[in-house]
């Protein structure tokens, strides 16, 4: 199965959540873990892989052959993305803008758009040794300055195969990457805190959930540094379940400014965290007969 966990804003605990998940069920079953938090993935952080190998990840965006172009601005006019501005004298392309659809191609007369790579970010793989085995390791880092994540999550997509159970941090929020990380997903998990910000932030996460169809369901983190019961209340009303609450633990804080998980902070909530897993497992379960038996 593959899980993400996702949150509407950040800073809402999702990687500390996650990586905590990993170590809870790392030695149990046979795990991926992906950081799909491409913009700032800090998982490595926590998890400490051993870095194998890096491959960089490309698009492909025009290249105008100056010679062939007559200058006529088909292309700009086509561009749905303002990517292109046809100059007397050449033609500009706006490269964060583009989104490699070939329109400018399919519509230039002159036959002169072509094609060059440009390097948007790199996937990093390895492995987290646990006590008996080993928990394989991707993170995605897009390129600073970098507008468009979609590529580089499209280009982790691709490498998670359906080989083994997988675990996908996602970036926060409800934007394209998030909507491109969790269409990958059989089951979501919701991190959210009990603060005004995360209450907001979580109703938009689950709605974009609930669009996309998916399972989902939440945990509370930072439980006894809010108001839990307005959150519950609301969780409830958007029709979701808590799986898991976090006390406040300034201990956590601690640990994850030394780059130790929740557990190593915490190592009494190992059976929590297996607990979540379990329950998450077997929802997916659910879900997929169900899914069978109507189809
Ligand atoms: S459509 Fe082709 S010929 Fe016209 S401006 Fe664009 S690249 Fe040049
Ligand atoms: S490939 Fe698409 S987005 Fe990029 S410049 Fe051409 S028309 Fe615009």
């Amino acid at each position: 199965m593959i899980v993400v966990v996702a949150s509407g804003k950040g800073g809402t605990g999702k990687t500390t959540v996650a990586a905590a998940l990993a170590v809870a069920v790392g030695d149990r079953v046979r795990l991926r873990f992906i950081d799909a938090d491409v913009e700032e993935p800090n998982a490595a952080i926590l998890l400490h892989p051993f870095i194998t190998s890096e491959e960089s990840v490309y698009v492909e965006i025009p290249e105008i052959d100056e010679e062939r172009c007559s200058h006529c601005g088909e292309c700009a006019r086509a561009c749905r993305f303002n990517a292109l501005a046809v100059l007397p004298d050449n033609v500009m392309l706006f490269e964060q803008l583009c989104h490699s659809c070939g329109t400018c191609q399919i519509v230039c007369p002159e036959g002169a758009v072509g094609w060059k790579p440009r390097l948007v970010g790199r996937i990093r793989r390895g492995y987290v040794e646990t006590d008996w085995r080993r928990i394989e390791f991707l993170e995605g880092r897009l390129n600073v300055g970098e507008a468009r994540a979609t590529p580089l999550i499209e280009a982790l997509k691709e490498r998670a195969s359906d080989e083994c159970d997988t675990l996908v941090d996602c970036s926060p929020g409800t934007g394209c990457a998030v909507i491109e990380t969790l269409r990958l997903a059989d089951f979501v998990l919701l991190v959210t805190e009990p603060t005004r910000f995360g209450m907001n932030d979580l109703e938009m996460a689950a709605e974009a959930v609930r669009r996309l169809g998916l399972e989902a369901a939440v945990v509370i983190n930072r439980a006894t540094y809010g108001d839990a019961a307005a959150a519950r209340r609301l969780i409830s009303r958007l029709g979701l379940d808590v799986l898991l609450e976090l006390p406040y633990e300034a201990d956590v804080a601690k640990a994850y400014s030394r780059g130790k998980t929740l557990l190593d902070a915490c190592p009494q909530w190992r059976e929590r965290f297996e607990q979540l897993w379990w329950d998450v497992a077997r929802r997916v379960a659910r879900a997929k007969t169900a899914h069978r038996r109507h189809q």
